[in-house]
């Protein structure tokens, strides 16, 4: 059976089923929290979507709490995963299209959620409708498995996990292809202090995964707002100052890659450090301006996953009380105590604290291994690009929480979207529709020869 053909068939009911769950606005609100819907409302309706097509569809499915929601197919004792998403992260300034309306433009459906993850995971969920349709023999069972929780924190499959039956091995559509076989770890941590400052207030960034795109900070004494000015031309920076108010725009970008992004929250602290030589922002501005940890003297090199990035994404600033929310992504060769230790080592002597928010660990696969080879040689048959290489990464997916699973599409190395598509939690998030096609027939015959070698 041509995988590609039933895929191409199948095209309407594809983009059909898309579209109604991108029209769901399955964002977390913890407003509309109830039994079964431990992530508010609108995600448990996007749940109920997922399980009424697998019961139009005729597959076994189960709710699973409204945590996570599964479909299976196949026999055997052994029990393949493949890892979706339907929860999406808020909708955000900037769209030039309907967000939740999945308009069509230049072989584009544009939408949150289109490319994050609930197109890929339609795609995996109609691979397995083929292979269910076509009574293909597996020899092992798959399980596609939807988490409501993937944005905000995992909960969703650390609860599946005590409740259900964790898969031996499989892959999880919610990267890019062709295969990444390796993770690095993150955390997380508050450095926390109680200086005496001359910032009255500094509040910016929300999460710590986003470089800090903009921030003002209300200072208690007159600084040279000429020297502020140049400050701003030397580093290419937008800024304004009134009423003692330093407003500073820098870049955003993913804490994967800090060094895509400006940071206005350190470009701010290094300034009033410059200026008037203010101790606690002297300190913050040490440890977080290089964005290979340097200044905290965790600048590890790890020989698959390059270097460990940090970046400063959350300041909650006033005259007593001062609290910044990092983010480090360290590669192979490390453990999280490795940071640790000497991050403790550089800022306690200087009087700030730790505070573990976050500690998820490495996902390290053999890339020669019998899985990763199967999954890479189904991608290069079915596109024929036989030269983008398997890759690692500093992003954090679901991988992260089941061992023996690894990213796998659905972004396609060599396919550049037109100007018009946005990134991933952007605006004008898209995917285009030969990805969904291409991604559900490569999403099957994985399926096929996992559940069957
Ligand atoms: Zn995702």
């Amino acid at each position: 059976m041509s995988y590609k053909q039933e895929a191409v068939k199948r095209q309407d009911e594809i983009v059909a089923d898309l579209k109604a769950m991108v029209a769901i606005k399955s964002i977390i609100d913890e407003t509309t929290i109830s039994e079964n819907a431990p992530y508010g409302a609108n995600i448990r309706q996007a749940l109920d979507l997922f399980l009424d097509m697998a019961k139009r569809d005729g597959f076994t499915y189960k709710d699973v709490d409204g945590h996570a929601g599964y479909i299976e197919y196949g026999e055997g004792e052994e029990l393949v995963g493949v890892l979706g998403h339907l929860d999406v992260v808020p909708l955000g300034d900037g769209w030039t299209k309907d967000p939740l309306g999945c308009e069509e433009e230049d072989g584009y459906i544009f939408g949150r959620g289109t490319s994050d993850d609930k197109g890929p995971s339609i795609a995996a969920y109609h691979a397995l409708k083929i292979l269910k349709d076509n009574n293909v023999k597996l020899n092992r069972r798959v399980r596609l498995i939807v988490g409501c929780d993937e944005e905000t924190g995992f909960r969703c499959v650390e609860y599946y996990k005590q409740v259900e039956e964790v898969p031996n091995f499989g892959f999880t559509p919610d990267a890019n292809f062709p295969v990444i076989y390796g993770e690095k770890g993150i955390i997380q941590l508050y450095l926390n202090s109680e200086y005496p400052t001359i910032i009255t207030e500094l509040n910016a960034g929300e999460v710590g995964n986003v470089v800090i795109g903009r921030a003002s900070a209300k200072l208690s004494v007159d600084l040279d707002e000429a020297a502020f000015t140049a400050y701003l031309s030397k580093h290419n920076l937008v800024g304004s100052v009134t009423d003692n108010t330093y407003y500073l725009e820098g870049k955003s970008a993913h804490a994967m890659a800090p060094q895509e992004g400006l940071n206005a929250g350190v470009y701010l602290l290094s300034f009033i450090a410059e200026a008037h030589n203010d101790e606690f922002a002297k300190h913050l501005a040490d440890f977080t301006h290089s964005y290979n940890g340097h200044g905290l003297n965790i600048d590890f090199e790890g020989k698959y996953m390059g270097p460990l990035t940090l970046n400063l994404g959350v300041l909650r600033i006033n005259e007593n009380t001062q609290s910044a929310l990092i983010d480090i992504r360290y590669p192979d060769g490390y453990v999280a105590e490795d940071v640790f230790k000497a991050i403790r080592a550089k800022v306690e002597p200087l009087n700030f604290s730790l505070d573990i928010d976050t500690d998820k660990d490495i996902v390290f696969l053999d890339p020669e291994g019998d899985m990763i080879k199967i999954l890479e040689e189904v991608y290069r048959t079915e596109t024929g690009d036989y030269e983008s290489p398997l890759i690692t990464m500093g992003g954090g997916t679901y991988a992260k929480a089941f061992e023996n699973h690894v990213a796998y599409g659905m972004e396609f190395p060599l396919i550049k979207h037109p100007e018009s598509v946005g990134d991933v939690h952007q605006a004008d998030e898209a995917v285009s529709k030969a990805a969904l096609i291409d991604g559900t027939a490569i999403y099957a015959k994985a399926i096929e020869k996992l559940c069957n070698m």
